[in-house]
């Protein structure tokens, strides 16, 4: 099945007892057992359940990738594959990161005992020479965010093969549709199924997906034993939300490229970030790897914070809020939102300045949205 088909397809098919076209929602904590050690299949839905299934199998086909396990929140799933670590595990992680996991490395990891170096991750022989003998995990996003660099995910995957490291790729921001990380080599994909998955800001929930059936079941055994799971009204809902995955990512990228073209022109605006701009560092990169450069925009706005808060009060379709990848255009500020648990220090070292803003690009008319940020550019 080609994308498009599976993305509607790969949830096993109609309801087995009645035929539903969709996959209900089976919202029971237990099932009754047929003879004493005799199930259907299901006994408890910590440990699994049919609405979750039906999510997990979408997810894992769409990754091309084995044991999809679909959890509460991204946030939950990236816990759960730290857990696959110990105490005394070095991680080598991307340095321009989601601040969610920023701070569940620093703040909460490593009071377990684990070690992190923080990189670019571009360089080669800065990645080499970061591995030391307890090094066991190398940590990438496939866009960062707020920046949107874009790492060679062969490259990383190359060195990591070689000394037999597990990697891991935040595949948020692209989507399954736009880059299929396994592909590339990579051992376990993670998602905030809250974004381009589900796309309808509607839900919180996460995906973890490996390449190989052992990741894949130590995952799922860790699912269980940490109760990190997702619920089946919220694995209905980012089930239904990937069905119109294809459409929403090809619109989601026209929006996007013109808004950044957009900015990148505008008087009022230092520089724009996006990697389908001829002018984005990592632009070859992302051609060679990606199917297309996803719905975020970050731009500087030239000026002070008083005109990045004027800019923030000035749009009137951007809604002032965190989180990305839903039908409805957002605007944030990294350095007082999403990376606000980023010390500062740190953030002006990734570049993530305080005049920069981000924009999650809806499924509006781009007519209207550039009418909303020329307007707001004005007054700033
Ligand atoms: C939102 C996000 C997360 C965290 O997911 P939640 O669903 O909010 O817990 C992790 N990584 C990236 C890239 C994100 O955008």
């Amino acid at each position: 099945m080609r994308f498009e088909t599976a993305a509607i397809h790969s949830d096993g098919g109609p309801d087995p007892t009645t035929g539903a076209i969709v996959t209900p929602i089976y919202q029971t904590s237990t099932f009754v057992f047929e003879d004493v050690g005799k199930t259907k299949g299901y006994d408890y839905s910590r440990t699994a359940n049919p609405t979750r299934k039906a999510l997990a199998d979408t997810i894992a086909a769409l990754e091309g990738g084995k044991g999809g396990c679909p959890f509460a929140t991204g946030m939950a799933a990236e816990t759960t594959v730290m857990h696959l670590l110990k105490k005394g595990d070095h991680v080598i992680s991307q340095e321009d990161l989601y601040g969610g996991t920023y701070r569940l490395f620093e703040n909460v990891m490593r009071n377990f005992g684990l070690e992190f170096t923080f990189l670019s991750m571009n360089d080669k022989d800065e990645i080499e020479a970061a591995i030391k003998p307890n090094t066991r995990m190398i940590w990438i996003e496939t866009i960062s965010n707020p920046l949107l660099n874009i790492v060679d995910v062969e490259m990383v995957a190359g060195i990591a093969k070689k000394h037999d490291l597990i990697t891991v790729a935040d595949n948020t921001l692209p989507s399954p549709y736009l880059l299929r990380p396994i592909e590339h080599g990579i051992d376990l994909v993670v998602h905030s199924t809250t974004k381009y998955l589900n796309g309808h800001c509607d839900v919180v929930g996460g995906a973890v997906v490996a390449a190989g059936n052992e990741l894949a079941e130590r995952v799922g055994f860790l699912s269980n034993a940490m109760g990190t799971c997702a619920s089946p009204f919220d694995c209905w809902l980012v089930l239904r939300g990937i069905k119109t995955l294809p459409v929403r990512m090809t619109q989601h990228c026209q929006n996007a490229a013109e808004i950044a073209g957009f900015l990148e022109k505008h008087p009022r605006v230092k520089r724009a970030f996006y990697p389908g701009l001829k002018s984005h560092p990592h632009y070859k990169i992302a051609k060679k790897q990606m199917k297309g450069y996803s719905g975020m925009v970050s731009f500087e706005i030239d000026g002070s914070t008083k005109a990045v808060k004027s800019f923030l009060r000035g749009v009137k379709i951007f809604s002032l809020a965190e989180s990305l990848g839903g039908v409805d255009s957002l605007v944030e500020h990294p350095a007082t939102m999403s990376h606000a648990s980023m010390p500062g220090s740190f953030r002006k070292k990734v570049g993530i300045t305080d005049s920069l803003i981000r924009l999650s690009i809806g499924l509006e008319n781009v007519a209207d949205l550039k009418e909303d940020l020329e307007q707001a550019l004005e007054r700033a």
